[in-house]
């Protein structure tokens, strides 16, 4: 950790953020960055690093159905729970299988290459069997209830393929008691078409639709715009999660129209704006890698904005920046042509994808938005704060804003402010907000200034009102 702090504070902020990135890679701080707190685990971005590494191989998921339940029950149950399935697993498989622990209610084992299919197969039959045997826990005996899936990944885009994978299983699941009784991957397509065909009635009978998180410029003590989020709000499935949602679009023939009715909507609600006297804020609005293979995606923007009469400054793009990498010389034209607009373009999640500082080179950008995972607990983890110092030094020295996502306490924001961060984003601040509501989160003012003062009077008295809540 003290190597990659060291790394981090000297030298260029390119060559030093470069650096700090090639350390995490090697894995030194990315082992207690990415271990699950209960089972010690490695958890998503290991799995998405040997999926890519290995270029590709079978991927079996394990899906704890009834999780959630038996951690209202006993909240110390989940953890116990999950310590004595990590035990049971790594008892019955071969030392080679790499398990890893991808959130709270699921486990992936890597089988690697697909010539382990058949094997994977019949593990993962076992395993099932293994895990179904009630397990002692406590006072309590726990009969778990789990569905799993084995998927073919091919080692492209990683990130999209593991969570499509974790999609599907959970669809399947949701659709358990109609599903054929063959293993999971032959139902795959049925499950692909009718989610689609859900989508297709979603998007005629408006279940999409977008919230706007607000964005801060503490320098200004003011919010200068929104990000537009999308909510499928879905009678059949409940609330399905974008995460969720927008990869398993990106596979179907929906990505195009998706993402063009997101682009038209924040424009047209968020140009409501100005006229309730919001003043010029603007709207960012996320672009997937789909969307970005459309060479027309430029004039696409362009039509947009001139229906609803809005300035190109109004608008910024979000790009996740695995997204932005994967085929740079083509992002890079394309992005050109949409800064050429006078639209603003933002890097999304930077710092996840580990590869790409010289990538990035080549691409002209307006915007890095930091990560939420080197966010959480910046204020005491010396590896997070090393890699926000140099991400913040880097966009500085390149004349780009920096802004910090998924800021939830006021410690976080109070580190990333001092360390010359100004805008933010999180649920310190305020969640994504209904349109009708956001309006009134931009006129509280003061409520505002509240949460951007720092230093030790404004501690005391956020401390005192949490004290006599
Ligand atoms: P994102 O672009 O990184 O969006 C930020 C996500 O972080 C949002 O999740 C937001 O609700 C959540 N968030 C904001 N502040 C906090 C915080 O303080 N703590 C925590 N824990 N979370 C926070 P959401 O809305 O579930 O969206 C997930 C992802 O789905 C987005 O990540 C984006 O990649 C994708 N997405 C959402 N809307 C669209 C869209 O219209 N088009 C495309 N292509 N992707 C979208
Ligand atoms: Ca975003
Ligand atoms: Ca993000």
């Amino acid at each position: 950790m003290d190597r990659l702090a060291a790394i981090a504070t000297e030298g260029e902020p390119a060559a030093r953020l470069h650096d700090a990135i090639a350390a995490l890679e090697r894995g030194d701080a990315a082992r207690s960055l990415h271990r699950h707190s209960a089972t010690g685990m490695p958890t998503r971005e290991p799995l998405i690093r040997q999926i890519q590494g290995d270029g590709g191989g079978v991927l079996g998921i394990i899906r704890f159905l009834d999780f959630d339940r038996l951690c209202v029950f006993d909240p110390s149950l989940g953890d116990q729970l999950l310590i004595a399935v990590a035990a049971r697993l790594k008892a019955m498989l071969p030392a080679e299988r790499l398990l890893y622990h991808v959130d709270r209610a699921h486990i992936a084992i890597w089988f690697g290459p697909v010539e382990s299919a058949v094997l994977a197969s019949v593990e993962l039959g076992a395993i099932e069997y293994a895990l179904g045997e009630p397990m002692a826990i406590g006072s309590h005996t726990i009969a778990l209830k789990i569905s799993t899936r084995l998927s073919e990944l091919d080692g492209k885009e990683p990130a999209t393929a593991l969570t499509r994978a974790l999609a599907q299983l959970s669809m399947a699941t949701a659709t358990a008691d109609v599903a054929a009784d063959g293993p999971a991957w032959d139902t795959e397509e049925r499950e692909r078409f009718a989610f689609e065909q859900d989508l297709r009635l979603a998007m005629a009978g408006g279940e999409l639709r977008l919230c706007y998180q607000p964005l801060i410029d503490a320098a200004n003590g003011r919010v200068f715009g929104a990000e537009a989020l999308m909510r499928w709000n879905s009678p059949a499935r409940g609330a399905v999660s974008p995460a969720l949602f927008i990869p398993v679009v990106e596979a179907t023939g929906l990505a195009d129209e998706v993402g063009l009715w997101a682009l038209n909507t924040a424009i047209r609600e968020a140009s409501g704006w100005r006229a309730k006297g919001l003043g010029d804020l603007r709207v960012a609005v996320n672009v997937s890698g789909h969307q970005l293979k459309r060479d027309d995606l430029p004039t696409l923007i362009d039509r947009t904005l001139r229906r609803h009469a809005r300035p190109p400054e109004f608008l910024e793009i979000e790009l996740t920046e695995s997204v932005a990498v994967v085929d740079c010389d083509r992002a890079s034209r394309l992005l050109a042509k949409i800064r050429a607009l006078g639209v603003s373009v933002a890097i999304d999640d930077f710092g996840t994808g580990f590869s790409s500082l010289s990538s990035l080179r080549k691409l002209t950008f307006d915007k890095i938005k930091i990560d939420r995972e080197f966010v959480a607990d910046v204020d005491r983890r010396k590896d997070s704060q090393a890699i926000c110092q140099s991400i913040i030094a880097l966009a500085r020295g390149l004349g780009i804003r920096v802004l910090a996502e998924g800021v939830e306490r006021r410690e976080e924001y109070a580190w990333l402010r001092q360390h010359g961060c100004d805008r933010f984003q999180g649920f310190y601040f305020s969640p994504p907000l209904e349109a009708s509501t956001f309006a009134a989160f931009v006129r509280d003012g003061e409520a505002l200034a509240e949460k951007l003062a720092v230093g030790p009077r404004a501690m005391l008295r956020s401390l005192s009102k949490s004290l006599t809540l």
